[in-house]
């Protein structure tokens, strides 16, 4: 590595290391670590992948591939001993801002599993110019700015491979680039991601806003383009079918290649999983394809339906994508004969209309066509799934039992501990050795130190360091300072209502009042939360101005301020991700029971040595089983009250509102004159009254056991070695979580890739 870094700095640069700037060295390692991908074989087999998926939440690659490659530990130490910091140098390279959360993340950590598993395996996507948009926060609100991430030397690969896809009044040509992605002591896979060369950044005016309906220079600007109105719901479906189309070709190009002559048997060639429903369309694409090659109708149908596999990722029925057929008439009328057909063979067969794809309303539901026309239907969590059997997918479940089947989510632990904590990843490694790099199961070892107090206050020492490297890092991005020695409680994933950081808030004004009240805590608290809202969600944006207000009084208070902070991290994504994690104490999993689907954040933190504070809900159950009463804290309604409560319609946050005069003070407060003062009377009146005439996640409902709760976590922390015990325990029982267990369980179950 020393060599060609030298080699690489002397020819382009004419300088040594220590002379070269962090950006020269980010080019250079970048050029090395492409150069050494080049020369890596591809994994091989007769039935291949293809993960399709509008969102790939790939993070900074350098480190990632650097481990990948072997590298990472070499390239540390020679950077180090020539005064250079590869964290430093990390900071060059920009995020790819290609996903949006937990889905876009998940996808990115299985694509790393599947190659370092050797399994033969691609990613099928979208090259997003400006990607998800950038946050920043201005007058205690979010503001939305592109987020152009794609610079001159980068991952990506152009390649030669290009297909034409036709919508109803043109056809656009693509382009394919790639980017590695390569397992360590495994072959390469690559994420393909499709693009057209005619995109023009340049007609995005201010903030986010571009014209909607050209789609040759907008198709792949943004992810997600605001869907609130409809020339924004029918870009999106420009974008999916641009997706699958080129995806389905690839597919059929690559199957013949590889000696499928017979393509009714493409099914023993290609495995297609769908990730959530943005890519159902690939179903009557293939179809249309197939038969275009001469392939009888019928044979088509069922060659497609041994080949695609879908996972649902929520429960959320608005999350449930329905397009409206006159929507596909405009875009995509070639695949309406298609999805008709499909929809009234299954009318044939049953007579239920729940089951039905086409509704009364002319609407295609996307994931009914999945689990009538794909192999598999999984869920990713074990509650999960179980909401899925017996009250979401009910009556599929009745017709097609064999097809559903869990799949818990998990991480690359190449990210999310190697890399982001390499402290604890070298520690774990002198204390265990390094198998449990191969076997994430192997951690339980860890164990047999619960009972070693120098093992204990090493724990404790590298959590203390990486709470200090994050408060230096606040300070110098957000101008904040925090007090390594209080406790960090961090709640960090998309604002959305159902995972309640509203509760959060609620408890930040009850520490708030009581601190003012003089009852001081026994150490300082500070509250940390990261977020980006969907810019058309207005109670999401409410609550991250609530937030922000918030953190402005209590930081600015000198009663306070010594005993809570309040820090609303900007612009949160994986780069963030990967420096609040390993400094975290308590972990924030606190959704209304039976609406997250899995999480995963709450394994990223677990897997780190935080303890989780959480309801019992998506993996947190599985998490609670694993590391037993005393190592998690629960709190909150169960899954099977909320959803009675649903069912009955029961709840009535205004009934609460007026009995409890504790809860009523704390959400009386939003609306109280320090808040008018300081922030938005609009925003802040809006989510008042929301929270006490709908509050559709039932804060009101849980948000006394959660403080109680939380104040005993804050209580049991002053337990030194206790608390270290605690923290131990997560990370030995977090083994189950890597993704690699997961993928396995894909390839067993659903892939079966030789
Ligand atoms: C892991 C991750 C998520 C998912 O977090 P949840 O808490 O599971 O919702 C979202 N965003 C980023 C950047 C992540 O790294």
């Amino acid at each position: 590595m020393e060599k060609a870094l030298q080699q690489f700095l002397s020819d382009h640069c004419h300088k040594t290391i220590e002379e070269a700037s962090d950006r020269e060295i980010y080019e250079a390692l970048l050029w090395i670590a492409k150069e050494k991908m080049k020369g890596i074989r591809p994994n091989e087999g007769k039935r291949k992948l293809y993960y399709i998926s509008a969102e790939f939440l790939i993070g900074k690659l350098l480190s990632n591939n650097l481990i990948n490659l072997g590298l990472f530990d070499e390239t540390r130490q020679v950077l180090e001993s020539h005064g250079k910091s590869l964290t430093k140098i990390e900071e060059v390279e920009p995020e790819p801002s290609l996903g949006n959360g937990g889905l876009g993340r998940l996808a990115a950590c299985f694509l790393d599993s599947i190659a370092n598993l050797g399994l033969c395996g691609d990613g099928v996507g979208l090259n997003y110019h400006e990607g998800l948009f950038k946050q920043t926060f201005a007058d205690n609100k979010q503001k939305e700015e592109k987020n152009p991430w794609i610079t001159p030397e980068s991952w990506l690969t152009r390649t030669n491979v290009q297909f034409q896809v036709p919508f109803k009044d043109f056809t656009l040509t693509s382009v394919m680039y790639d980017i590695d992605v390569p397992g360590y002591e495994q072959g390469c896979n690559k994420l393909h991601l499709f693009d057209i060369d005619t995109i023009d950044e340049s007609i995005i005016c201010d903030g986010i806003n571009f014209d909607k309906t050209n789609i040759s220079k907008n198709l792949t600007l943004f992810l997600y383009p605001d869907d609130s109105d409809e020339a924004g719901r029918i870009l999106r479906i420009y974008q999916q079918y641009f997706m699958v189309s080129n995806g389905a070709q690839l597919i059929l190009k690559e199957a013949k290649e590889r000696g499928c002559t017979d393509l009714a048997k493409l099914n023993e060639y290609a495995a297609v999983q769908i990730n959530d429903t943005h890519p159902s369309m690939v179903i009557p694409e293939l179809i249309r394809l197939l038969t275009q090659e001469g392939i009888p109708e019928e044979t088509a149908i069922e060659t497609v339906s041994r080949t695609c596999a879908y996972t649902n990722h929520t429960i959320l029925a608005e999350a449930l994508e329905k397009w409206p057929m006159d929507y596909l008439e405009k875009t995509v009328p070639h695949l309406l004969p298609i999805i008709r057909d499909l929809d009234a063979r299954v009318r044939e067969k049953y007579s239920d209309s729940r089951v039905y794809i086409i509704d009364d309303e002319n609407r295609v539901h996307m994931a009914h066509m999945d689990i009538h026309y794909g192999y598999a239907v999984n869920g990713v969590a074990a509650l999960h799934t179980r909401i899925l059997e017996e009250s979401e997918l009910k009556p599929f479940y009745e017709i097609y039992p064999e097809k559903f089947n869990n799949k818990t989510n998990g991480i690359t632990f190449r990210r999310w501990l190697t890399h982001c904590n390499y402290p604890l990843a070298q520690y774990i490694e002198s204390l265990i050795g390094s198998g449990y790099k191969k076997d994430a199961s192997k951690l339980e070892k860890l164990l047999d130190f619960i009972d070693d107090k120098n093992v204990l206050s090493t724990l404790r020492k590298i959590k203390k360091n990486a709470k200090i490297q994050l408060k230096e890092y606040l300070q110098s991005t957000q101008n904040v300072e925090i007090n390594e020695n209080s406790i960090f409680d961090i709640q960090i994933k998309r604002l959305h209502e159902y995972k309640r950081q509203q509760m959060n808030a609620l408890y930040a004004i009850y520490k708030y009042k009581q601190i003012k009240a003089g009852h001081l805590p026994k150490r300082p608290l500070t509250m940390i939360f990261g977020a980006k809202a969907a810019p058309a969600y207005t109670t999401a944006k409410d609550i991250i101005h609530l937030i922000l207000c918030l953190s402005q009084i209590v930081n600015s208070d000198p009663q306070v301020s010594p005993w809570l902070k309040i820090v609303m991290v900007e612009n949160y994504n994986v780069t963030k991700a990967e420096k609040l994690i390993p400094a975290c104490d308590i972990s924030e999993q606190i959704s209304l029971a039976s609406k997250e689907a899995s999480g995963t954040g709450n394994m990223k933190f677990m897997l780190n040595g935080a303890v989780t504070l959480g309801t019992e809900d998506g993996a947190n159950v599985e998490i609670h089983s694993l590391v037993g009463d005393e190592n998690i804290y629960i709190f909150g309604a169960s899954s099977q009250k909320v959803i009675d409560l649903y069912n009955t319609g029961a709840y009535n946050s205004r009934v609460i509102y007026d009995k409890d005069d504790m809860i009523r003070d704390l959400v009386d407060f939003i609306i109280g004159k320090e808040m008018i003062l300081t922030g938005d009377p609009v925003c802040l009146v809006r989510l008042y009254r929301e929270i006490v005439n709908k509050d559709w996640f039932m804060t009101l409902l849980d948000v006394k056991d959660y403080i109680r709760t939380k104040e005993q976590m804050l209580n049991d922390y002053e337990d030194e070695t206790g608390w270290a015990k605690k923290s131990l325990i997560n990370i030995a029982k977090a083994g189950y979580f890597s993704s690699d267990r997961t993928i396995e369980e894909y390839n067993r179950d659903i892939w079966h890739l030789a």
